[in-house]
């Protein structure tokens, strides 16, 4: 078979062989409705609760302040509608940031035509959100900060403890979309005073279609999902057994020698930023270079369009990603390369490689191997990098 590499961790990840094994039971002989009196009905209610155990004790949260979703991006809706509705009569203001998961986004915007006002505060040249400029846009309407705790894109990591505090002390509530930072960086809801928390699980080798949201204990949040009575009223709809068992016991691996695989990741994540920098001309990483996640490399190549990179690169082998919408079909570069200042032209010629579970040495030296000749080949059918050599003399 042909060489098939996987960098695209952030996108989604393979479902841990574990994880697969846990759930298969929940699809055949435990298939009951736990709502269910008779006892296979019982077997999964009591799976359900210590999946809720394990995914708690990775955030160092109460199992009573989990509530299963379908995703992180209904996980993100609910947060984020339900406060505003919720506390529609302290206020009607939202302060998040411009480099957000659309998740996050488009709900906000979403809001504003409902009447809430929404501020968007910028970011620094490597994603960062400076406090100064989050405290200057707190007003007395302020009922949420929605902040997410690393970047899907740049992989920069927020100092969200900061925020927390400081949420903590105007009293008002605290959201952060921790999809990508579960299971990569350690996480302490109480500890960085968050009150909302998004958990997505194919970003951490669960499966698709299941997700969580922490909700502190006394935060008044209204249900988005009505139906039965399961999530104690307040997420109707059958639960998806097989899904949470999966989150549960990828939330608890993941918990694992955490700090171990960080550094493998870190190690590879590092000859990658070096091997990129030292071989290919013209190029700037995007980020962070320490507050980073480990897994997270992006960089931008001068005189190249980021889709016929990934074109060249799949053909070669490589699944990565880059800066451009193209889930979206547009070519619009990435509201987020754009948010930390880069223009067009550069943001266009952006890779995002994203590292997990699979991934060796022996890749990382691999796509040092191909990429230098693949930006080569492509710059020289630049005009633009024709223009750029000339003009070098
Ligand atoms: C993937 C992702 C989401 C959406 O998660 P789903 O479970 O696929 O709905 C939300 N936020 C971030 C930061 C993500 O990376």
């Amino acid at each position: 078979m042909e060489k098939r590499v996987y960098f695209d961790h952030a996108a989604t990840t393979p479902t841990h062989p574990e994880v697969v094994e846990a759930m298969m039971p929940y699809f055949t002989q435990s298939f009951g409705n736990p709502s269910s009196i008779y006892e296979i009905a019982q077997i999964n209610k009591k799976a359900i609760d210590s999946a809720r155990e394990q995914v708690a004790k990775l955030i160092h949260a109460d199992p009573m302040e989990i509530y299963f979703t379908s995703g992180a991006t209904e996980a993100d809706n609910w947060a984020i509608k339900g406060i505003a509705e919720s506390y529609k009569k302290k206020g009607n203001h939202i302060i998040t940031t411009t480099t957000e998961h659309h998740a996050v986004l488009h709900t906000c915007e979403y809001l504003e035509k409902q009447g809430y006002e929404v501020t968007y505060l910028p970011v620094d040249e490597y994603g960062v959100v400076h406090i100064e400029d989050l405290k200057a846009a707190i007003k007395d309407t302020t009922i949420l900060i929605t902040i997410m705790m690393a970047n899907n894109e740049i992989g920069t990591v927020q100092s969200v403890g900061e925020i927390g505090a400081l949420a903590r002390e105007k009293g008002i509530l605290f959201h952060t979309d921790a999809v990508q930072a579960v299971g990569q960086i350690p996480v302490d809801v109480k500890d960085m005073h968050i009150d909302l928390l998004s958990i997505s699980g194919h970003k951490l080798n669960g499966p698709k279609g299941i997700g969580a949201l922490y909700v502190k204990k006394g935060v008044r949040l209204k249900a988005f999902i009505h139906g039965g009575a399961q999530e104690r009223r307040r997420r109707g709809g059958t639960e998806n057994v097989p899904g949470i068992v999966g989150l549960g016991k990828a939330m608890e691996i993941a918990g694992s020698h955490m700090e171990a695989k960080a550094k493998s990741l870190i190690a590879l994540r590092d000859k990658l930023i070096d091997g990129i920098k030292e071989k290919v001309p013209y190029c700037k990483l995007n980020g962070h270079p320490e507050q980073r996640l480990p897994n997270n490399v992006n960089y931008s190549f001068e005189f190249i369009e980021g889709e016929s990179l990934l074109i060249m690169l799949d053909m070669k082998g490589i699944s990565a990603s880059s800066g451009s919408a193209c889930t979206s079909g547009s070519l619009d570069p990435s509201h987020v390369l754009l948010g930390i200042g880069l223009p067009h032209e550069i943001a266009h010629g952006s890779l995002r490689i994203t590292l997990g579970m699979h991934s060796s040495e022996e890749d990382v030296d691999y796509l040092l191997e191909v990429l230098p000749s693949i930006v080569q080949r492509l710059r020289d059918m630049s005009p633009l990098y024709e223009d750029f050599v000339k003009k070098q003399g």
